[in-house]
């Protein structure tokens, strides 16, 4: 006889089991893999090998190499079941702020399953290549057109490690200049996304942090008020984390410069604005492009993102190698950085080429109209959200418009005895992924939602209905239907910070009893 397995969870607060498997419906429980999977199980069906002398010596095996062994069915439901936990953007809405989760048109997969793409080797002759180069060039040269900027550094992989490259870049002007001991201070403001403190300090930067005005932009007096001689460069993203427009980022440019600091930009938010203004044109000198938030190829659990970075006439000549140089009619890949002033290698070959051809795709599909299109519809949606919610919801800077994304704080869930947690948490008993929440830590218990330009209008109204419900409950006392959630999922709610602080990375078999 079968015993229920130890890891089941209780579906009600009374805890009793809600089925014999665990399984709640098809919505099914998975063990890991080393958990189900018996040693003579195996997938495959192959003569044991004939004996043969090693030359291993002391280092030859004497213990099973503990794989876990399944059949073939087995397995592939094991790897099915997974990704059937996996939320996507494909299972149902995401208004995870500041990630914009948009959809990924299939053509732009089907393009870039094509063979002469997806069966390229990094370390073929460049002649056999003249397409994937061409390829490359094209996109270099929209980014470039979209950001009226005059180079891109092609090869960062996401945005943080494009935020690596521009500042790399900037480290290297610096140092050109004579100034790498005395200008080590990058400033940051208030509002900014985590990886920019990160990405100063893991290059050695100190940083000084930027007070947000109380309308949640910053001001260029208060970035003139923290210039001195020792500022390197300032990070500041625009559109802002907060969802706002910073309207003194020419000023703050100017401001910058002249006190012989670089402008980076975090661009992560250029699909608020990609095609209807050109950071450029705001006096900028790097701005990393996220191509998973903006151009539409796939990120989070979906896939790599890239993150090319595009560079002032000034940063230009510090970019990474490999880049891509027109020699006459024919394109011709620098991997050597010998003999120019480039910083040199930042990743193993030239870049995520998958998501290039997505991107382009998506460019190409879109034309330079539809993308200006896509970024007005992007803060249409998160504009319709907003004023369809702000009689229930409160936000921290006012009601005013916003782009692409609208923050909410929890002033309105005061005295309800529901936090921003359980209200997310709630979320997921409904069906939703819950908003970024927490974040930016400029508002208080920030709920902030991008809901992006691929929701139809009734998907918006369901979402929108379901917050209005949500809010209803809490401020009626409701709150059983928010402490414990999540109550329906097939895992209730965890220890987070336990979880973050303590990971178990390491699974270890139980001793037989
Ligand atoms: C997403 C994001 C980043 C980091 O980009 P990744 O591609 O996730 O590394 C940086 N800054 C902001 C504002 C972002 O939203």
């Amino acid at each position: 006889m079968l015993d229920r397995p130890a890891v089941v969870e209780p579906l009600d607060d009374d805890k009793t089991p809600a089925t014999f498997t665990g399984n709640r419906g098809l919505d099914q429980e998975e063990p890991l893999i080393f958990e189900i999977g018996r040693v003579d199980a195996t997938g495959v069906d192959i003569d044991d090998p004939a004996p043969i002398a090693t030359r291993l010596g002391a280092l030859e095996r004497t213990a099973p190499i503990g794989l876990p062994g399944l059949t073939e069915p087995e397995t592939m439901r094991h790897y099915v079941r997974l990704s059937r936990k996996n939320y996507s953007i494909d299972a149902g809405l995401y208004p995870l702020g500041s990630c914009t989760m948009k959809h990924n048109p299939r053509s732009n997969e089907k393009i870039a399953r094509y063979e002469g793409f997806a069966d390229l080797h990094p370390l073929q002759p460049q002649s056999t290549a003249r397409g994937a180069l061409e390829l490359m060039q094209i996109l270099a040269d929209w980014l470039m057109t979209l950001t009226n900027m005059p180079a891109v550094a092609m090869s960062p992989k996401a945005g943080a490690h494009g935020e690596l490259c521009g500042m790399m870049a900037i480290k290297s002007a610096i140092a050109a200049r004579g100034e790498s001991a005395t200008r080590n201070v990058v400033l940051i403001p208030q509002s900014a996304h985590g990886t920019n403190p990160a990405t100063a300090a893991l290059l050695g930067f100190s940083v000084r942090v930027v007070p947000a005005a109380p309308d949640g932009t910053v001001r260029a007096q208060a970035v003139k008020d923290a210039l001195a001689p020792d500022v390197a460069a300032i990070m500041l993203t625009n559109p802002n984390t907060c969802g706002l427009f910073e309207r003194e980022i020419v000023d703050i440019a100017d401001a910058l410069h002249e006190a012989g600091g670089y402008f980076y930009c975090d661009g992560a938010n250029f699909n608020a604005i990609a095609g209807v203004a050109r950071p450029g044109d705001f006096g900028i000198d790097a701005m990393h492009i996220n191509l998973h938030k903006t151009f539409s190829t796939p990120h989070g659990g979906g896939g790599p993102g890239a993150g090319p970075v595009v560079l002032s006439e000034r940063l230009a000549p510090f970019a990474p190698v490999p880049f891509i140089r027109r020699n006459g009619d024919s394109l011709q890949l620098v991997e050597d950085a010998e003999g120019t002033q480039s910083f040199g290698r930042l990743t193993a070959f030239h870049g995520q080429m998958g998501m290039f051809v997505r991107a382009l795709a998506y460019m190409l599909a879109h034309g330079g109209d539809g993308l200006a299109q896509a970024s007005k519809d992007a803060v249409l949606s998160a504009n319709y959200v907003r004023a369809s919610l702000r009689d229930v919801m409160t936000q921290p800077f006012g009601d005013r418009i916003c782009m692409h994304e609208v923050l909410f704080d929890d002033a309105w869930l005061r005295g309800t005895g529901v936090t921003t947690l359980d209200f997310a948490k709630a979320m997921i008993d409904e069906g939703y992924h819950p908003m970024t929440i927490y974040f930016p830590l400029v508002a208080h218990g920030a709920m902030l939602v991008e809901p992006t330009e691929s929701e139809s209008k009734a998907s918006l109204d369901l979402f929108i209905a379901t917050l209005r419900d949500l809010a209803r409950s809490a401020k009626a006392g409701e709150v059983a239907r928010f402490t414990p959630a999540p109550r329906l999922a097939p895992r209730r709610r965890v220890d987070e910070a336990l979880a973050a602080r303590k990971p178990v990375l390491r699974w270890e078999a139980k001793a037989a009893s």
